[in-house]
């Protein structure tokens, strides 16, 4: 079924939902994003979401031509549209059309683009054997250089350690920060754990401040789990007991192998799924 797709203000067909080869979102990858799930028709951790585009927004001088509360009525009203009930939103800000030139202030309006849409999962019998994944040789961005909390248009890095995956004939790889420090997955924050303590690096390591992350740290600790961020080495990921990566599209997927090493027993342990099913519980609304 053709979408509506929400382009400057309108709801207009796919077909026609069209920008323009001079958007220096295309040219230069000038822009931010999001990626947001729909559950039972709820919009999951909208509000967070709205922020975290914000600060993107902000923290690349891109101004957002729309007020917080008029995207998210926009962001809602596009999932209405499309009768989405269980789905995924893809929310972008383009710098919006300019020259061939890099100055972005000569790129008069940002560019709001949303797309709301049935997910491409991955398999369930994943969720049940684990995952496998390798380290990618590919550093995540310096924080220096791409501040890794920007959620920019730019996805080149993680493009780059995903091929490594996908040499290896695996779904993910882990990125590791200019220090040899874990940052997180291409598109997922790593969590593991080691006699019952859940670990995950800070976001200053370089990942992603990911939204999926800060609600399964939460639900860690109502449930009295200790959780612990700080700095992660490859070693400490080849000898944990538990391995599990986060992320909106992904939730919570136990990992069974990271090159060559078995993790544990060989299938996702027992906090990562009582994790994941808490998780699953809280998304679609229901009482813990
Ligand atoms: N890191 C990166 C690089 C990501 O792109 C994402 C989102 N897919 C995440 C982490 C996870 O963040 P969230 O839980 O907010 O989806």
């Amino acid at each position: 079924m053709a979408l509506k797709i929400w382009l400057d203000g309108k709801l207009v067909d796919q077909e026609d939902a069209k920008i323009s080869v001079f958007d220096h979102g295309l040219l230069y990858g000038d822009g931010v994003f999001e990626g947001i799930r729909v559950y039972n028709s709820r919009i999951f951790e909208l509000e967070a979401h709205i922020r975290r585009l914000y600060n993107s927004a902000k923290a690349i001088r891109l101004d957002i031509s729309m007020s917080p509360e008029k995207l998210i009525s926009a962001v809602e009203k596009t999932v209405e549209a499309n009768g989405i009930i269980d789905g995924y939103i893809r929310l972008l800000v383009t710098r919006g059309v300019g020259t061939l030139g890099l100055n972005p202030f000569v790129c008069e309006n940002s560019s709001i683009i949303i797309i709301a849409d049935n997910i491409q999962l991955y398999p369930e019998e994943l969720y049940e054997t684990g995952m496998k994944v390798i380290s990618a040789t590919t550093v995540r961005n310096h924080p220096l250089a791409i501040p890794p909390q920007v959620k920019s248009l730019n996805y080149l890095n993680n493009i780059l350690a995903k091929i490594e995956a996908l040499d290896y004939e695996v779904p993910e790889a882990v990125m590791y920060n200019h220090e040899g420090y874990v940052a997180e997955a291409t598109g997922d924050n790593v969590f593991i754990i080691r006699d019952g303590v859940i670990y995950t690096p800070p976001a200053e390591a370089g990942s992603l401040e990911g939204i999926t992350r800060s609600v399964v740290i939460r639900l860690a600790k109502e449930d009295k789990l200790e959780v612990v961020e700080k700095n992660l080495t490859r070693f400490d990921l080849y000898v944990c007991d538990e391995f599990f990566l986060t992320g909106t599209a992904a939730e919570v997927i136990g990992i069974v192998e990271i090159d060559g090493r078995i993790i544990g027993k060989g299938k996702p342990g027992p906090i990562t799924k009582l994790l994941r099913k808490k998780f699953f519980k809280y998304a679609h609304g229901k009482k813990l």
